[in-house]
């Protein structure tokens, strides 16, 4: 499978702190993987460079072959790779399939879809359909926040999706969710990603769930990346340097 990131060398302080320190790896088509590491390991930071949230002060990234360092966030999602939120970035107060179809419109944007009306019919049958694929259709016409914080996880990264992108961030896509819920949650969100050839990477602290939807694990610290293979691999040495807390 052809690289669809390449990050080199990259590098951000804060003060005296390096919150990502050299770091250098490259991810494949079609890869599921789980970064992990203590609190302030750099995780959160690696992907806010990645999205362009934050600039490196050393270093590139290529996405598809391109060069996206420094790029605008706007344009880096735009040119396909999506990114969803530790604490769901969501219009609680409106219906769950108008969340959507306000993603939807943002995504088309670029033909003027906004000047359409929101609810026009072809917006509606596709967020319908990207609410099936996530389980969440029974409850499209219930505000986002009547769901419970699993629903709510999902249709975040459901928003997220719906911009199409090739490669997908998440940050703690459990966190807050029920023991009950988070393998559902995990279940349909892996689901949803193979059927749509979606390409992604996801921080996670429960390394139930890591050790059982990653495929491949970077483990970080101190900014650095300590450890980089199958979950077998990078857990089964269970160093706390390594799975942190
Ligand atoms: P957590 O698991 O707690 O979310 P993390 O691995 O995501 O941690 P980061 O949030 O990337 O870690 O933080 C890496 C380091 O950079 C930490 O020492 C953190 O305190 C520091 N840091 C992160 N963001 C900022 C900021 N905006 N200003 C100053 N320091 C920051």
């Amino acid at each position: 499978m052809r690289p669809i990131l390449e990050a080199t060398n990259l590098t951000l302080h804060f003060g005296s702190i390096a919150a990502v320190d050299g770091v250098t790896v490259t991810v494949s088509e079609g890869e599921l993987v789980g970064i992990i590491g203590p609190n302030g390991a750099g995780k959160t930071t690696f992907l806010n460079l990645v999205t362009g949230y934050l600039r490196p002060e050393a270093g590139r990234i290529h996405f598809l072959g391109r060069d996206i360092t420094g790029l605008h966030p706007d344009r880096i999602t735009a040119l396909g790779v999506g990114r969803s939120f530790q604490v769901p970035q969501l219009f609680l107060s409106l219906p769950v399939l108008d969340n959507v179809m306000i993603a939807l419109a943002c995504a088309g944007r670029r033909s003027l879809d906004v000047l359409h009306p929101l609810a026009e019919p072809s917006r509606r049958d596709a967020a319908h359909r990207i609410l099936a694929q996530f389980g969440l259709d029974r409850d499209a016409h219930r505000p986002a926040s009547e769901l419970p914080e699993g629903g709510r996880k999902l249709l975040d990264i459901a928003l997220a999706y719906a911009l199409r992108p090739r490669l997908l961030l998440m940050d703690e896509p459990t966190s807050g969710v029920s023991a009950l819920e988070k393998f559902a949650v995990m279940d349909t969100l892996v689901q949803v990603l193979q059927e749509g050839g979606v390409t992604a990477m996801f921080v996670e602290h429960d390394m139930d769930v890591v050790r059982r939807y990653a495929r491949r694990v970077l483990a970080m610290n101190g900014g650095r990346i300590v450890a980089d293979g199958p979950p077998e691999q990078v857990l089964g040495a269970a160093a706390p340097q390594v799975v942190g807390g």
